[in-house]
């Protein structure tokens, strides 16, 4: 059941407690000073340790990325860096290696692409040079 409190926007989105009418937030049997330390030890919780800027890292290629993904591991095995962090390092790492790989892969066709073609040069010179014999 829903929190029964109506605020300027409508009603309270919360769930009520158990057996009340109200949620913990609007229930006026919890005394206002539970209420604010709760919110605020929500607020300590909700947020992501980062206790000193970490040093910038080498992201040229996929070697770069796979190094620091072990480092991010490492990290969190020793407890030196917050779970949150971590997950939103790990995210973007994933990102940066797709990005690395199609890059690296467009390089790699840009250069086969040249060397076809330089071939194709070659053969069509033989073939002008075969005719004029
Ligand atoms: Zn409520």
């Amino acid at each position: 059941m829903k929190c029964q409190h109506k605020t300027e926007a409508g009603e309270c989105q919360s769930h009520a407690m158990n057996n009340e009418v109200f949620c913990f937030l609007h229930n006026p049997k919890i005394p206002l000073e539970a209420k604010r330390e709760a919110q605020a030890k929500g607020g300590r919780n909700n947020r992501a340790k980062q206790p000193k800027p970490l040093d910038k890292v080498k992201l040229d290629d996929s070697k770069d990325v796979v190094a620091l993904v072990a480092e991010i591991i490492n990290c969190v095995r020793e407890g030196l860096m917050d779970v949150k962090v971590a997950n939103c390092l790990g995210f973007l790492a994933g990102q940066l290696l797709k990005a690395v790989e199609t890059a690296t892969f467009e390089n790699r066709m840009d250069e086969i692409e040249k060397k076809l073609e330089e071939q194709q040069q070659v053969a069509e010179q033989m073939k002008e040079a075969a005719r004029h014999n």
